[in-house]
């Protein structure tokens, strides 16, 4: 008996070399600190993979995938070079939209050779066929539909058909009936291409009724579904590598999709389909109003404040991002702690447009990682703190959410703001946050408001620390 035969190839082996790589960049995602060397190791795994699978002998023409290569490249490095930080959630929604995409033109490419050929495929290739079809389908329409939302081309709020819950789970069950019967009779490629375009219809009625801050966690839904599709892709094509890493992105967004629902304390069922019921739908413009007034300040006063406080915690937002302003806002920093200030940041987990949104942006800012506390962490220490300075943050620093009911953000984790000394918000008026909720914060009486774009208020505000001896 020949042994031999059973050492992996050379391509296998460095489909191995490349999936450890893959495993071993997603964990070091996992920190702040080993984040960029994560994505160093998963992208040369990428390489590897890349190389691997042009090496195999089955490529039949160099000449275009050099051309697709060349053209793919150049479309991504543009786009990655244009796209601001804010516009994250919708590039990421046109890739996996891009993906579903690919996967449903490699299995349904596959499923047309063996109808032209008249050679049924076996059935593990038409079970993979079919269910990189139907999640793909639904992954591509659903996505760009996400796309087009979160970049305001349609409403942003969820929308609801006549009948809708009827006619998404007719077209499920259809959709079901047309793989079944597909099992049966291979070679058909009229219900073939009729399962097809149920399954874009699906992805169309899938997002329809999903809006405002739920968003971002179907994107992340929706990037788990194009990496099942593409791991459904690499059966039909008998790759390892796609396969391996199909199921990773899948897994890895399923886990995300988890994390951002908790955050928020919502279920993924009730983000999917709360609107129907219309219990607890984040949506734009729900908000009730707040009785009161306001306190305004200046930089002037809010710098005094901030030079002789004994503790400054620093809560950035969504505003932040926008304005760019994390570079000022260390030197800011920087300049209180010369004064002996002890200065942490406090990170709620769905500040800003995308997890990790803020910890990115202070990185980028050199903030150094040891002053990054997260919501739970800080929390208890709020009360001791002298200021905090909530620098473009609404949604997550919204008192309202602890106890009022009727609140659309009622039962969602926040910083804890109001409970500190004294409260300093810097936003250029008094606009609702990403929820459409009015804010109690603005009006309670240790806070004051300090209007203006947080990056020049920052720098104003930099300038006066300077000034006091
Ligand atoms: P919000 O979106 O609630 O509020 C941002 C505030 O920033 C606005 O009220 C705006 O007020 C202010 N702002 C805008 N531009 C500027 C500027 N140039 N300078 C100063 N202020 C500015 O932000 P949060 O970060 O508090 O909350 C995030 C929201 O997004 C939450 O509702 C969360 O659920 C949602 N979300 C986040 C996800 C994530 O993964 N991070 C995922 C899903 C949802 P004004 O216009 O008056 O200046």
């Amino acid at each position: 008996m020949n042994l031999l035969r059973f050492l992996p190839t050379g391509i296998e082996l460095t489909y191995l070399v490349a999936v450890s790589l893959f495993i071993i960049g997603i964990k070091k995602l996992g920190s702040p600190a080993t984040a960029r060397l994560g994505n160093v190791w998963a992208a040369v795994g990428m390489l590897l993979a890349v190389v691997a699978t042009l090496l195999q002998q089955q490529v039949l023409n160099y000449g275009q995938i050099l051309l697709g290569l060349v053209i793919g490249s150049l479309v991504g490095a543009w786009m990655a070079y244009r796209v601001e930080m804010t516009a994250m959630p919708q590039m990421v929604g046109l890739l996996n939209g891009l993906g579903g995409a690919a996967s449903v033109l490699i299995a349904g490419g596959e499923f047309w050779r063996s109808t032209l050929s008249g050679t049924p495929l076996a059935p593990a290739a038409l079970i993979s066929t079919l269910l990189g079809v139907l999640i793909g389908g639904v992954t591509f329409t659903g996505s760009l539909l996400a796309f087009a939302k979160l970049q305001g081309w349609v409403t942003g709020n969820p929308v609801i058909l006549p009948l809708q819950r009827w006619l998404t789970a007719g077209l499920a069950v259809t959709t079901l009936g047309a793989s079944i019967f597909l099992l049966t009779a291979p070679l058909n490629l009229a219900v073939f291409a009729g399962m097809l375009a149920l399954s874009l219809l699906f992805g169309v009625l899938f997002v329809l009724p999903i809006g405002g801050a739920d968003m971002p966690v179907v994107i992340s839904l929706l990037n788990s579904f194009s990496g099942l599709a593409a791991a459904a892709t690499g059966f039909i094509v008998l790759n390892d590598a796609l396969v391996v890493s199909g199921a990773l992105v899948g897994a890895s967004g399923l886990i995300l999709t988890q994390i951002m629902c908790k955050a928020m304390n919502r279920s993924l069922n009730n983000v999917l389909f709360g609107a129907f019921t219309a219990t607890q739908s984040i949506t734009a413009g729900a908000g009730g109003t707040v009785a009161g007034a306001i306190r305004r300040t200046d930089e002037g006063e809010t710098a005094m404040m901030l030079a002789y406080a004994r503790s400054v915690v620093i809560v950035p937002g969504y505003g932040m991002a926008v304005a760019q302003a994390q570079h000022s806002l260390r030197e800011l920093a920087d300049a209180l702690e010369q004064r002996g200030v002890a200065v942490k940041y406090a990170i709620h987990p769905v500040a800003g447009r995308m997890p990790g949104h803020m910890n990115v942006l202070l990185a980028e800012a050199n903030v150094p990682y040891t002053q990054l506390y997260d919501m739970e962490a800080i929390n208890p220490e709020l009360e001791r703190t002298d200021v905090a300075l909530v620098v473009g943050a609404n949604d997550v620093v919204n008192p309202a959410a602890r106890h009022d009911k009727n609140s659309p953000i009622y039962g969602m984790p926040i910083l804890e703001v109001d409970k500190a000394q004294r409260t300093v918000v810097i936003k250029r008026g008094m606009s609702r946050g990403y929820a459409g909720v009015e804010n109690e914060l603005f009006y309670k009486d240790r806070t004051a408001m300090l209007f203006g774009s947080a990056r020049e208020v920052i720098a104003q505000l930099l300038n006066e620390v300077k000034q006091l001896a």
